[in-house]
């Protein structure tokens, strides 16, 4: 069955025809890693969870590279404000480097905890400068590069289809509209290397020129053809997917927010290097809204993983919470959604548990499924498929198992009810009731069940005693 995808670059939906027979290269832009992956972050990387799951279904081989970005990203993205691990550093009072090694592993946790399946490699922007310089040389070979005083800087007008990612020769600047041009000689244009120091004149020699000025000295630099500096924060991905992919590969994937810079540069400089395509498939993911707004690393709305278990919610709800959108669209995150999303889940599992373990193969069902995964990654279709398989009780449980391939919910692990740890407070409450109840004490018995149930709980006596679960 083919796989039809969504391509940013061509504007259409398109089969999938990966350049080698039976594999697929994926490269992923992966976290800036001075601060906790939010919610919208990893709306992103579990869209390419389901990409990658739904390749390998399809019995392809996924070689997946992320890279953690660990240098380099400015807080503005046209190249200018602070880098952002720098500013970890001193907000934490922490080197750059335990920065970058903290939020890499919080992060590796949390997209475990989402059941995100890990990469098959996740290179770095600092244990690859080697592979940038040489990229940025053969970029100022071929006569791509310029000298500022803060840098390199690559030359979009010399690439006469600079933009085409995001169409942006059909919404260029508006006249007078505000850029923050530095010297740069073209709007678009942006740092293949920064200077650690900015230099006073064009000259390399001139890179420490301004030592003693009131510039803090940064704990991230290199030695470079050009003076001590860093690399841009767009070239890092060039390098290291063509050093792990080839070029070009199959398949490029990020947030949406990449298309019109990050992504339009790294097809402008790894084009212009080796002058053939980087990726053949390019896909965004929209973004997770809170209220009107994006989510954003900064800013009032920035919940983590760890804010919604610290709400007592299983992160699987949250995952269940995404997979009822599409990819494409834009997704409102409210606490009233994810609590109805952690609530469809249990009864997922419910669902499941009083299916048959297996009846006779339902092809249709299977091919339902399959084409609607295959169709742009249609998750919500798939998931409607299911629900009506189990409202008909045409589906066993090999079936969901199967499907959870797909849907990665831990369908198989919870086919037994797991016992959930009440708190403390909320047992004793549950064991005051059972021995009401024993005395036949029933007015007492259900004040109790009222108070367990205003505290957000599910009162049901069973031969057991009192059951007690979350809402
Ligand atoms: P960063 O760590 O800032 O480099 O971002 C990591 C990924 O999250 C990128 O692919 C972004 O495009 C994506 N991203 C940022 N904000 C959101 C959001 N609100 N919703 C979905 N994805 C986002
Ligand atoms: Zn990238």
């Amino acid at each position: 069955m083919p796989i039809k995808l969504y391509n940013t670059l061509t504007r259409q939906a398109e089969k999938l025809k990966p350049l080698k027979k039976g594999r697929v290269g994926l490269y992923t832009c992966g976290p800036t890693v001075y601060n906790y992956a939010h919610i919208g972050n990893l709306r992103t990387y579990l869209f390419e969870d389901i990409l990658k799951r739904t390749l390998v279904y399809n019995g392809l081989q996924v070689k997946h590279v992320m890279n953690i970005t660990d240098v380099g990203h400015l807080t503005s993205d046209a190249d200018s404000g602070e880098d952002k691990m720098e500013k970890g550093a001193k907000r934490e009072g922490k080197t750059a480097w335990e920065i970058a090694d903290f939020y890499t592993k919080a992060f590796l946790k949390d997209i475990g905890e989402l059941n995100i399946l890990p990469p098959n490699k996740l290179p770095t922007a600092t244990g690859h400068i080697k592979e940038q310089i040489t990229l940025v040389k053969k970029l100022e070979k071929k006569g791509f590069t310029y000298q500022t005083t803060d840098g390199i800087y690559f030359d979009t007008s010399k690439l006469p289809d600079y933009g085409k990612l995001a169409n942006l020769k059909n919404q260029e600047l508006k006249a007078g509209a505000r850029v923050d041009m530095g010297d740069k000689k073209n709007p678009h244009d942006f740092a293949l290397w920064k200077l650690s120091v900015p230099s006073r004149g064009a000259h390399p020699e001139d890179a420490t020129a301004a030592e003693g000025s009131s510039i803090t000295k940064r704990q991230m630099e290199w030695k470079s053809p050009w003076g001590v500096g860093f690399p841009g924060w767009h070239i890092e991905c060039s390098a290291m997917a063509t050093k792990y992919l080839g070029q070009p590969f199959d398949i490029h994937c990020g947030g949406i927010d990449h298309v019109p810079v990050h992504h339009t540069n790294e097809i402008a400089q790894s084009e212009a290097a080796f002058g053939k395509p980087l990726a053949n498939v390019w896909m965004h993911g929209e973004f997770l809204l809170i209220g009107a707004d994006k989510m954003a690393k900064s800013g009032e709305n920035f919940i983590t993983l760890q804010t919604i278990k610290d709400r007592g919610i299983n992160p699987l709800a949250y995952r269940y919470f995404l997979l009822q959108a599409h990819y494409r669209k834009q997704l409102a995150f409210s606490w009233e959604a994810l609590k109805a999303a952690e609530s469809g889940l249990n009864h997922l599992y419910q669902a499941v548990r009083a299916l048959p373990k297996k009846l006779p193969e339902n092809k249709a069902l299977h091919e339902a499924f399959h084409q609607h995964i295959n169709n742009d990654l249609d998750i919500p279709g798939g998931l409607g498929i299911i629900w009506k398989a189990i409202n008909e009780k045409t589906a066993d449980q090999k079936t969901a198992i199967h499907f959870d391939e797909i849907l990665g919910l831990e369908i198989k692990n919870n086919l037994k009810e797991k016992k959930m740890a009440l708190p403390k407070a909320v047992a004793a409450l549950a064991a005051e009731r059972d021995t009401a109840r024993a005395a036949k004490k029933f007015a007492e018995s259900d004040r109790l069940r009222k108070e367990l149930e205003a505290q957000g709980y599910v009162v049901e006596d069973t031969k057991d005693g009192t059951r007690v679960t979350k809402k």
